[in-house]
């Protein structure tokens, strides 16, 4: 599967500030992992404390992988790429390597480097991307592949699965409340009983997938994806549906798209969303036992 790339809202109190130099008042200092945007700091948190409930450590030893003030950005950029006006950029230009602009020049990336973000663009200079550390051990990247959207992370980029940032803004995702409200066990607390009680936390996560990849087909097709309850853990938010779809556009209508998702995602909620689709797009319709 290709990591889940959603488009990233920033938060309000970023609007007039410069990428880089955040005032420490938006900032919070975040276990193992750095300095954070606040918003960005109670998501990661919460997914720490989940993951660690799990048995996963999700960033065991280097501080220093999140917020990067610019000149640390510029620093690392500058060890990765060279300019076009210096010999060995123009040695990498020649060899056709991949290049940004910085300063109004494009800068080649020297090759065993991993990508960078130009100075001034980077979502570490927002605050809100975090580098996890050693990503391939511990059993980080299939936790992160199974939980990361429902904590408001998702990738940046499909070369790089260490780097996830926070993309949900103001909307904190339901899963950072419940263990900010209840601990790792998250709903378990609750006297309520929850609308997902029927569901596994991965089928919840996956029906949420689905129904954000309908909304999207949906729109295209002209119809109101707020036409459609499915009940249940569900997000709102579109930015999941335009990633999802973004690779299947000889896709035309939303149907064959929810289809080809379930397939990927879980043969059990196949029933649910032909429902969806059908005639009863107002029903309500319940994730499976
Ligand atoms: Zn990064």
């Amino acid at each position: 599967m290709p990591l889940l790339i959603l488009d990233l809202v920033r938060p309000d109190d970023l609007q007039s500030r410069t990428n880089g130099g955040l005032p420490t008042d938006l900032l919070r200092q975040v276990k193992d992992v750095g300095q954070l945007h606040h918003l960005a700091a109670r998501a990661w948190t919460a997914m720490r404390i989940a993951a660690e409930a799990d048995g996963v450590q999700l960033n065991p030893r280097f501080p220093g992988n999140a917020y990067r003030p610019f000149e640390q950005q510029e620093r690392i950029f500058r060890e990765r790429y060279r300019a076009e006006d210096t010999d060995e950029g123009r040695r990498l230009r020649v060899q056709r390597r991949p290049h940004k602009m910085f300063q109004g020049k494009r800068w080649y990336q020297r090759p065993n480097t991993a990508e960078a973000a130009s100075p001034g663009s980077s979502n570490h200079g927002w605050g809100l991307a975090v580098d996890v550390d050693s990503v391939e051990l511990g059993g980080r990247f299939p936790w992160l592949e199974r939980n990361a959207v429902r904590f408001g992370f998702s990738w940046e980029l499909q070369s790089e699965r260490w780097h996830v940032r926070y993309v949900r803004a103001e909307e904190v995702p339901r899963a950072v409340l419940d263990v900010e409200a209840n601990g790792p066990g998250g709903d378990d607390g609750g006297t309520e009983p929850k609308e997902d009680d029927e569901m596994t936390p991965d089928q919840a996560r996956k029906l949420e997938l689905i129904y954000n990849a309908l909304c999207g087909g949906l729109e295209r097709g002209g119809i109101d994806p707020g036409s459609i309850d499915l009940g249940g853990p569900i997000l709102t938010t579109h930015h999941l549906a335009h990633l999802l779809i973004a690779g299947q556009d000889r896709v035309a209508d939303p149907q064959t798209i929810a289809e080809a998702m379930v397939e990927q995602l879980d043969q059990e909620l196949v029933t649910e969303i032909h429902v969806a689709l059908g005639s009863e797009l107002n029903k309500r319709t319940r994730g499976p036992r």
